[in-house]
């Protein structure tokens, strides 16, 4: 008989750790998710309840992580990861990239595991350079209100390094492209649970400054099998995971207005401080090393993404 692998996930309670726990139990793993639910739900994870495979526990990944048994993989996706909660959450959001992860690293080192960190394409800031490579160092406002989330997340990725090259740990990066899809909070303000809530409610889609930023949207099952096979690779530099369709923002609204047939209008609202003004994964490197590229078209993912919101919606009216 064949002893199941143990994956520890930080973050479980959330969008991405939640799909991430499903993948991996999918995959042949035990789960042990672990999460605060500063921002993430149980309900993301009531469907994993009765499975003999997944075991959730609260805890705050900033104070000592100590788990009994072996671990062999830990995703540490715990962090706040929308503007609005990393705004309204700056020190617990300093915490988790920072004490969060090297206690993550910590408890990798101690069961000799592997550690994937979850980093996001905010390294970059607002990007001088387009698409963005991997080798590009970014252009971010330290001391600006979107610093607490891209200085942590940068301090995380050195962090993960660090212990790369000192412990010889088996670590990996991957910097997140905005992803999207269901289990996102309706309300966590990012702009696609934004619109989306917005046109199925008769309510105006909120656009920030003229619209003409832009952004590129990869549909959650994408990015999960592109983790997944970071996961297994042996590379160790960070490698973006996105998808590289880029459009404006009220191209986005748009959009969202035709595939849910919603009347809504256009409502323009102040542009957020050091908002990026573009924002596309250049994922060559993926494409090589990892043998992945999206295959969810936008239509097929807003879809999706839209019927979770409708009955979402109606079971909380
Ligand atoms: P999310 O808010 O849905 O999930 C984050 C989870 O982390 C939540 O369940 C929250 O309760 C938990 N958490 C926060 N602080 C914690 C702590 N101290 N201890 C334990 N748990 C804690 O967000 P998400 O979109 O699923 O993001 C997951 C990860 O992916 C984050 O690290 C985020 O920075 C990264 N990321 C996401 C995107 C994206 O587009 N979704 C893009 C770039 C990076
Ligand atoms: N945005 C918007 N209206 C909203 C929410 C977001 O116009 O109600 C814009 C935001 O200014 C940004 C883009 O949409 O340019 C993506 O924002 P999001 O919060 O999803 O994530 P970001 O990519 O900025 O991290």
């Amino acid at each position: 008989m064949s002893i199941k692998k143990t994956a520890v996930v930080t973050g479980a309670a959330g969008f991405l750790g939640s799909h991430l726990s499903d993948r991996l139990l999918g995959e042949g793993y035990k789960v042990v998710g672990l999460d605060n639910l500063l921002t993430g739900n149980l309900r993301n994870i009531a469907h994993l309840g009765n499975n003999p495979d997944f075991d959730f526990v609260q805890h705050d990944v900033t104070k000592f992580i100590d788990l009994p048994g072996p671990v062999n993989l830990i995703f540490h996706f715990a962090s706040p990861a929308s503007p609005i909660d990393y705004l309204q959450l700056p020190i617990q959001t300093l915490k988790v990239g920072s004490l969060g992860t090297h206690n993550a690293l910590g408890l990798a080192k101690a069961k000799q595991a592997t550690l994937l960190m979850a980093s996001t394409s905010e390294t970059y800031g607002d990007p001088l350079v387009h698409p963005q490579k991997e080798t590009y160092w970014g252009n971010v406002n330290p001391v600006g209100p979107r610093g607490v989330y891209d200085e942590a997340k940068r301090f995380a990725e050195a962090m993960t390094m660090g212990y790369h090259r000192a412990h010889g740990l088996d670590t990996k990066i991957v910097r997140i492209f905005n992803t999207y899809g269901p289990r996102m909070r309706l309300e966590d303000g990012r702009v696609v649970p934004a619109f989306i809530g917005q046109a199925l409610q008769g309510q105006p889609l909120t656009v920030f400054g003229d619209g003409s930023q832009t952004r590129s949207f990869c549909y959650v099952s994408d990015l999960i099998d592109g983790i997944f096979r970071l996961s297994q690779s042996d590379y160790h530099e960070p490698v973006n995971i996105g998808n590289p369709a880029e459009m404006t923002v009220i191209e986005f609204a748009e959009k969202i207005l035709r595939i849910t047939g919603s009347d809504s209008k256009i409502d323009f609202r102040p542009l957020p401080v050091d908002d990026p003004k573009v924002r596309q994964p250049d994922i060559t490197l993926a494409r090589k090393i990892l043998g992945w590229e999206p295959k969810v078209s936008f239509e097929e993912g807003i879809v999706n993404t839209v019927a979770y919101f409708k009955d979402f919606l109606a079971l909380n009216a």
